[in-house]
C-alpha cells in the first residue's frame, strides 16, 4: 500500500483534477470564513488552499499576480489610487506597489487569517506589507465598494476566490456598477475571471455585466496558470474612459521594476482572443 500523500483539487463538472505530491501538512485552521491549509509540496514549494481549492503555490503564483496587476495599471494613464478586493496572500499588493507612481493602496480582504497565514508561510509575497502606501482593511469588499466615495480610485483589482459563498457578489452587475462609480473619470477595474477553457460562460457574463454597469471598454487577458483548473486562467478588465487595447506600451516596455512573467509584448499578446473564445 502506498503511503504517499497527494493533494488533489477535483473539478467535478470537467471530470478532471490537479494533483501535487505533498511532503508535509504545515498548517490547517478553520477561520470564521473558510478552511485554510498550507502544504509543503515536492515540486511546487509551499501551497495554500482555501476550502480545498488551490490559491497560491511558490512556483507559479508570479504569473497570476503579475497579470492581475500590471496590465490594469499600464492601461490607466496615471494610476495613483488603487483598491484591491480580496488578495489576502498579498502577492497582488506587492506587484501594485512596484509602480512608483502609486500613492495609496487600500487592500480590503474579508478574512484577516489568510493574510496572517500568508505572512508566516509566504513571506516573500508579503515583503511589501510594511510599505507606508499600503492600507489593510479586513472586511467585506462588496460593502467597501458600495460605501466608497464616487471617483475615489484609479484602478480596482478584484483578486477573489471563485464565484461562490462570500465571493459570489464580487461577480454581480450591481457590484461592478459600484466599482465604476468608485472609479475616477478615467479608471480601470479588473477581476479574475476563471478558466477560458472551463468557464467561457462565466467570462461572457462578466463581460456583459461590466458593459451593463457602464464600462466603455471591456477586454479579457489570458495566461497560463498550471495549478488552477485546466492550467489556463483569465482576467477581465473594464475601462471607464480608457481604451484597453491602447495601454501605455512604451512605459510597460521601459518599466523600472523587475517582473518574471509580465512584459509589454506579453500584455499585447494576452489580449488576443483565441477563435473559440471570440465566438
Ligand atoms: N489567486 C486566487 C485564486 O484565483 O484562486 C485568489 C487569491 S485570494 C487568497 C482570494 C481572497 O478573496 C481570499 O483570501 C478570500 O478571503 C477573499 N474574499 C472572498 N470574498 C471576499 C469579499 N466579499 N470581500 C473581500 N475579500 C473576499
Amino acid at each position: 500500500m502506498s503511503t504517499e500523500l497527494w493533494y488533489s483539487e477535483r473539478w467535478e463538472e470537467g471530470r478532471s483534477a490537479i494533483s501535487l505530491k505533498v511532503l508535509e501538512v504545515l498548517h490547517r485552521e478553520q477561520s470564521p470564513y473558510q478552511t485554510i491549509e498550507i502544504f509543503r509540496t515536492e515540486s511546487f514549494g509551499t501551497l495554500m488552499t482555501l476550502d480545498g481549492l488551490v490559491m497560491v503555490t511558490d512556483r507559479d503564483n508570479f504569473v497570476y499576480h503579475e497579470m492581475m496587476s500590471h496590465p490594469a495599471l499600464f492601461s490607466h494613464p496615471d494610476p495613483k489610487r488603487v483598491l484591491i478586493i480580496g488578495g489576502g496572500d498579498c502577492g497582488t499588493l506587492r506587484e501594485v506597489l512596484k509602480h512608483p507612481g502609486v500613492r495609496h493602496v487600500d487592500m480590503v480582504e474579508l478574512d484577516e487569517r489568510v493574510t496572517r497565514v500568508a505572512e508566516q508561510f509566504f513571506p516573500e509575497l508579503c515583503e511589501a506589507n510594511g510599505d507606508p502606501r499600503a492600507h489593510f482593511h479586513f472586511q467585506d469588499g462588496i460593502q467597501w465598494v458600495a460605501d466608497a466615495p464616487a471617483g475615489s480610485y484609479d484602478v480596482i483589482i478584484i483578486d477573489s476566490t471563485d464565484p461562490v459563498g462570500p465571493a459570489a457578489g464580487l461577480f454581480s452587475a450591481q457590484f461592478y456598477g459600484n466599482c465604476l462609480r468608485a472609479l475616477g473619470e478615467r479608471g480601470v477595474v479588473v477581476g479574475q475571471s476563471e478558466s477560458p477553457l472551463f468557464h467561457a460562460e462565466l467570462i461572457r457574463s462578466v463581460r456583459a455585466r461590466l458593459r451593463e454597469a457602464g464600462a466603455s471598454d471591456v477586454a479579457t487577458l489570458h495566461f497560463p496558470q498550471c495549478t488552477y483548473p485546466s492550467g489556463w486562467w483569465s482576467a477581465t478588465l473594464g475601462g471607464k474612459g480608457v481604451k484597453l487595447e491602447e495601454f501605455r506600451h512604451a512605459d510597460a516596455a521601459a518599466k523600472s521594476f523587475a517582473t518574471r512573467y509580465y512584459n509589454a509584448a506579453l500584455h499585447r499578446g494576452a489580449l488576443a482572443m483565441p477563435e473559440f473564445l471570440r465566438d
